[in-house]
């Protein structure tokens, strides 16, 4: 058991540990190979009735815990999208910890709630946001989108649902390519999930406007009540853009909530040539991206912007005696624009790496995954075996092997097995997704460090276990 002023005595064997880590991490499997109770069975089953020593933990970690990591900074983790860091966050997130705040109101740390403040206009300005919105740091889309979901569903009913519950006829909308967090903040909202309908999408599976609207006019004869539409800048499944503009207009006109999730692709919007996805913006109510995925600051870290932070907070304020302070009204207490009470201080590490980074320095690494992610593109697309399923998009590609002569009933099967090599080879780490019914292999290239010679190493693995998997098909 250590006091504060033993700090010292470890801290340079655990920095050093890091610094390892980073340095043997291209060396490591990306996916974790172990089977299921591996780790679990290597854990004592009790605490340890006496304390033990650190460098025994740090050994621990090294021989039972390391194994057991999926390497998410790992430059060939292309799966998912990526929850990227840098070194610039892993200092913050340290000095987080020692600080040790707990951000709920203004009170509690007057510094986190202003810095928050100061770091959500940065982002908002550079990535071209109405300059009258306000934002606010969320632990991930998922709770930022839920906080839409019931803010939509308190002007939808005057505020009545707070006090009396949710009435049944509520209706929300997002297309058929959107996030499953949707579904879940509708369960939660208490709306419902057969009050969500889901939009049919166009060939570039963004939601058919007009569909919208007709759904909307639908239910309205219907007599039920449309409350909020969650479009999507960047779709999970294939960084898909919902043409944001049109859906505001049809908002507007039916005065319905409109919430755009670009959890992932929003960081794309710091750069002028991608801004023209956010056309119509202004017109919404609420907008959703994740720092933690595409921005080099790690999990966790979701900016939540509104137009009108007054219907936030009056949404989830509460107001017990022990919250009751003199500077309520005069600055911004975050415990009324989020679901928990109690807030981690992550503006810290947005302000390490931004200042970092610079601007130009965001921009540059951006570009430079994107551009990774266009001669990926290309080498697919002219290879005689391999198509590209969508046109690329920003740093991610939807591909698939489709060795010439093989009859396509072949394909998913083959594809899924091509995945599963590539995962097991722990030279680099893939997932997949579905094109209408037909199985997609995804490339994403957003690791914080990924150089060319990455993309190249994952590229070859792909082109040489494609090889082995269309000799087993035959056989
Ligand atoms: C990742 C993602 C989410 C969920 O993000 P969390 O922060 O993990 O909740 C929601 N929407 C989209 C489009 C995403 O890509």
């Amino acid at each position: 058991m250590l006091d504060r002023k033993d700090f010292s005595l470890y801290a340079s064997a655990i920095t050093k540990w890091i610094a390892d880590y980073f340095q043997q991490l291209e060396q490591l499997p990306v996916k974790s190979a172990v089977k299921p109770g591996e780790i679990y069975q290597q854990i004592p089953a009790h605490i340890p009735a006496e304390g033990e020593p650190i460098p025994d933990m740090l050994k621990d970690l090294s021989d039972i815990i390391l194994p057991g990591i999926t390497h998410w900074q790992h430059p060939n983790f292309h799966a998912y999208f990526p929850a990227n860091s840098s070194v610039e966050s892993v200092y913050a997130e340290m000095l987080t910890a020692a600080l040790g705040v707990q951000g709920m109101i203004w009170e509690t740390s007057p510094a986190a709630a202003e810095l928050e403040e100061r770091m959500m206009e940065w982002l908002r300005d550079a990535m071209g946001l109405p300059s009258n919105w306000e934002g606010v740091i969320q632990d991930t889309a998922s709770s930022a989108t839920l906080v839409a979901l019931l803010t939509a569903r308190e002007k939808a009913t005057d505020f009545q649902s707070n006090e009396t519950g949710t009435p049944g006829h509520l209706r929300v909308y997002c297309s058929t390519q959107t996030h499953s967090s949707i579904e879940k903040g509708v369960k939660i909202a208490g709306i419902g999930r057969r009050n969500l309908i889901k939009i049919p999408v166009d060939e570039q599976l963004a939601m058919q406007a007009e569909a919208l609207e007709a759904q909307i006019r639908a239910d309205l004869q219907a007599g039920l009540q449309p409350c909020c539409v969650v479009s999507a800048i960047g779709t999970t499944g294939t960084l898909a853009v919902d043409p944001i503009k049109e859906i505001s207009r049809i908002c507007q006109e039916y005065d319905i909530w409109h919430h755009v999730d670009a959890a992932y692709a929003g960081s794309a919007l710091l750069l002028p040539e991608y801004q023209w996805m956010g056309e119509g913006i202004a017109q919404a109510d609420s907008f959703v991206f994740n720092p933690h995925k595409w921005l080099f600051t790690n999990f966790d870290c979701t900016a939540y912007y509104v137009k009108d932070p007054g219907i936030l907070v009056r949404t989830l304020d509460i107001l017990p005696e022990y919250l009751r302070t003199a500077t309520r009204g005069q600055v911004n207490d975050y415990r009324d624009w989020g679901i928990p009470l109690g807030r981690r201080f992550r503006a810290l590490k947005l302000w390490f790496v931004m200042r970092s980074y610079g601007l130009n320095g965001m921009q540059e690494k951006l570009r430079h995954h994107i551009q990774l992610n266009r001669a990926f593109a290309e080498g697919v697309e002219q290879h005689a075996d391999f198509e590209l399923l969508m046109p690329p998009f920003l740093n991610a590609t939807c591909f698939r092997y489709a060795p010439q002569g093989l009859p396509p009933q072949y394909l998913d099967e083959l594809n899924e097995s091509l995945l599963q090599r590539v995962n097991s080879s722990g030279e680099a780490y893939l997932t997949h997704t579905k094109i209408g019914n037909t199985y997609t292999l995804r490339m994403v290239i957003g690791q914080t460090y990924v150089e060319e010679r990455h993309v190249k190493k994952t590229w070859a693995l792909l082109q040489g276990l494609a090889e082995q998997c269309k000799k087993g098909a035959h056989t």
